[in-house]
C-alpha cells in the first residue's frame, strides 16, 4: 500500500511532506516524489527507493502548497518515470494517487486520441490528463467530472500551479484530512501527520 501526504500552509511543504512520507514508510513501498507549487509554478522531484536513502538528492524547494506519495507499483515497473506525483501534458496539474484504475485503458486509449502525451505506464498519470481535458480554470469542478469517469479505487489529491488550494477525493482507498493552525494536511494515515496537527477528518 502507498502513502500520501498533502500540505499548505505557510511551512516549507517539501519538508513537511518528506517528513510525512517517511512516517508511513511501514505502509510499503518501492518509489517516492513530491511536487512543490513554487511561484513559477510545479517543480516534481521523484526518485526509486527509499525516502531517507533519497531525500537528500531531492532539490529543495520554496513552496508553500505541495503533494507527496510512497509508491507501491501495481501497474507499470518500478522506475522514476512511473512515480508519482504525475503531470498533465502542461505541467499545470501534479497528482497522486493510491489505488487501482480499472478502466484506464480505455481512458488513455482515449486521451492520447485527443492529443495528450502520457510519460509513465501507470493507471494514475490518466487522471492528470483527465482532469487538464476538463478545464483548468475551475479545478473543483474539473476534478469533479474527472473522477465521475474514472472505475475502481482511488485517494487523490491534486495540485494546481495557480489555485492557492488542494482538492482530496477517495474511493476505496483510505484518506484522512488534518486540520492545524491556519494549514491542512492530507495523507493516507494519521500517524504521518501527528506532529502537526490533532484534529483529523477521515473522508467518506
Ligand atoms: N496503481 C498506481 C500505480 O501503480 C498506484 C499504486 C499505489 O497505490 O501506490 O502507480
Amino acid at each position: 500500500m502507498c502513502g500520501i501526504a498533502g500540505y499548505i500552509g505557510s511551512k516549507n511543504a517539501q519538508t513537511v511532506l518528506l517528513d510525512s512520507l517517511q512516517r508511513v514508510t511501514y505502509r510499503g513501498y518501492d518509489s517516492f516524489g513530491v511536487a512543490v507549487r513554487n511561484g513559477n509554478g510545479i517543480r516534481c522531484q521523484k526518485a526509486v527507493g527509499t525516502v531517507e536513502g533519497g531525500r537528500n538528492a531531492i532539490k529543495r524547494v520554496e513552496g508553500t502548497a505541495g503533494i507527496g506519495h510512497t509508491r507501491w507499483a501495481t501497474v507499470g515497473k518500478v522506475s522514476e518515470e512511473n512515480a508519482h506525483p504525475h503531470m498533465d501534458c502542461g505541467d499545470s496539474i501534479a497528482v497522486v494517487h493510491n489505488g487501482d484504475i480499472e478502466n484506464y485503458v480505455e481512458l488513455r486509449r482515449r486521451l492520447i486520441a485527443d492529443g495528450h502525451r502520457f510519460r509513465s505506464e501507470t493507471d494514475s498519470e490518466v487522471i492528470a490528463h483527465l482532469i487538464e481535458a476538463h478545464g483548468t480554470s475551475d479545478m473543483l469542478s474539473a476534478v469533479r467530472h474527472a473522477v465521475k469517469e474514472i472505475e475502481g479505487s482511488y485517494a487523490i489529491v491534486v495540485l494546481h500551479e495557480k489555485a492557492d488550494e488542494l482538492i482530496a477525493a477517495r474511493q476505496e482507498s483510505p484518506l484522512v484530512l488534518a486540520i492545524g493552525e491556519h494549514e491542512t494536511f492530507a495523507a493516507s494515515d494519521a500517524p504521518a501527520v501527528l506532529p502537526y496537527a490533532n484534529k483529523f477528518v477521515y473522508m467518506e
